[in-house]
């Protein structure tokens, strides 16, 4: 199977030549927080396969709804005829949000170009085409497609493609790592929003919206930063009449503790991206939801005025109806408090590890945590490729760990009780002593 996988699969986020010394694992199935392969050895889901699973694999509430959905309707195109699960998705999303109108794609990456050419096109249909510029944080990561790629700031993944994308202009990020002697993680905040207004007071004008990773920049590392930045860039994107859009690809769900991360700031964004934990891990899709206002700039009998933008699988209705499962999960049980406590046990199961010498940075909101490893920490040399060794380690270990650089960080699915969280935080500190003990 590995040979044949070689042979014909090109695996993302991967040198494909790494698989020589580590080839790719094989699964078999899955179920709840652990993958099996073939030999009947399980791993746990230590990242919940990218950050899309949220209750566990091969959930049966989700399966149900996927299984009667098969049974109904497989697909249909959207344009021109729509159906039960994209109706009552929008719905419930619309109720959550208070963003009325509900916009489909497949990938998060799909998502932020809609967002992009939504917010771009609402400033031409308003009379003001200059405004077609974005801004993003440094650090943000908003997908890989070219249009994708201007707002994400993540070297390794856009220098390669350099001339292919327009670039956007970035901002100081809010990233409470940052912090100068004596600064809180609300000193920075202030002090990166003092970045964005300088920025905004000279380019406002050409300037269409600011795309941000509510509360968490996830690809950066697990950069965590205060709410006030969110309330800060709210009033000035207010201010300077910019759309603010709020990419919760990865911190939606519950994820950082509340059910959307900017609802942690009070504040309401004119974009709302979803997608990973949208269909509980199931399927793709993704969603942008926007407002009254930009909605109603497009209504008109000029069809060029219309948001013509599509994907053949628009609206999916077996991806909706994961997704409409995955929201029923959340009114059938308090998934938010059940994790407050979870995420509880995982901070005791995490303890050793948090206080191990060679960790720095030990952070955690709602269901992520994250440490910054010194792997000089006892004087040694920088170990090349740490990320890649240490998920070697985690996997030997029973965890799947991916580290990003030297930043491990555990974001594991809400099905984890006590047995689980100590194989976990298990796994991950022998994985970061088996990683040094290399040095
Ligand atoms: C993963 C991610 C994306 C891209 O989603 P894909 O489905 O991988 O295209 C965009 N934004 C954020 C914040 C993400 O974490």
């Amino acid at each position: 199977m590995i040979q044949r996988s070689l042979r014909h699969v090109w695996h993302p986020c991967t040198q494909m030549k790494l698989h020589e010394s580590q080839p790719p694992v094989p699964i078999a199935r899955a179920e709840g927080v652990w993958l099996y392969d073939f030999e009947g050895k399980r791993y746990l889901d230590g990242i919940s396969s990218w950050w899309v699973n949220l209750f566990g694999h091969n959930h049966p509430h989700i399966k149900a709804a996927l299984l009667d959905q098969l049974d109904r309707l497989d697909h249909v195109m959207l344009a021109g005829f729509t159906h039960q699960p994209v109706v009552e998705l929008s719905e419930r999303l619309a109720a959550l949000t208070g963003l009325g109108h509900a916009f489909y794609g497949s990938d998060g990456a799909s998502a932020t170009e809609i967002a992009l050419k939504m917010s771009a096109h609402y400033w031409r249909n308003t009379g003001r085409p200059e405004k077609c510029r974005f801004i993003g944080l440094a650090g943000g990561y908003h997908g890989e497609t070219v249009g994708a790629l201007a707002v994400t700031d993540i070297a390794i993944f856009r220098e390669a493609y350099a001339p292919l994308v327009r670039l956007a202009a970035t901002v100081p990020s809010p990233d409470v790592r940052g912090a100068l002697d004596g600064e809180s993680a609300a000193d920075v905040a202030r002090r990166a929003a003092a970045g964005l207004q300088s920025w905004l007071a000279q380019h406002h004008a050409q300037t269409a919206a600011l795309i941000l990773e509510p509360m968490v920049q996830c690809a950066a590392g697990m950069a965590m930063y205060d709410a006030s930045y969110l309330r800060e860039a709210r009033a000035l994107c207010d201010r300077y009449e910019v759309h603010l859009i709020a990419d919760e690809i990865a911190t939606g769900f519950g994820r950082t503790g509340t059910m959307f991360a900017h609802q942690q700031a009070g504040i309401k964004p004119d974009f709302i991206c979803l997608s990973k934990g949208l269909t509980g891990g199931t399927l793709p899709l993704s969603a942008v939801l926007t407002t009254d206002t930009v909605y109603d700039a497009f209504y008109d009998d000029d069809v060029a005025r219309g948001f013509l933008h599509s994907h053949s699988y628009t609206g999916n209705p077996l991806a909706c109806r994961a997704a409409l499962a995955t929201l029923e999960l959340f009114v059938q049980t308090n998934v938010l408090a059940r994790n407050a406590e979870l995420a509880q046990l995982l901070d005791q199961a995490f303890a050793p590890l948090t206080r191990h010498p060679s960790v720095r940075n030990a952070r955690r909101l709602g269901m992520i945590w994250a440490w910054d490893i010194d792997e000089t920490a006892s004087g040694a040399a920088p170990l090349p490729h740490f990320a890649h060794r240490y998920a070697r380690h985690a996997l030997a270990h029973g965890v799947v760990l991916r580290p990003i650089g030297n930043t491990l960080y555990a974001m594991p699915p809400y099905a984890m009780d006590a047995e689980t969280a100590a194989h976990l935080a298990h796994g991950a500190l022998a994985a970061l002593e088996a990683t040094l003990a290399e040095i």
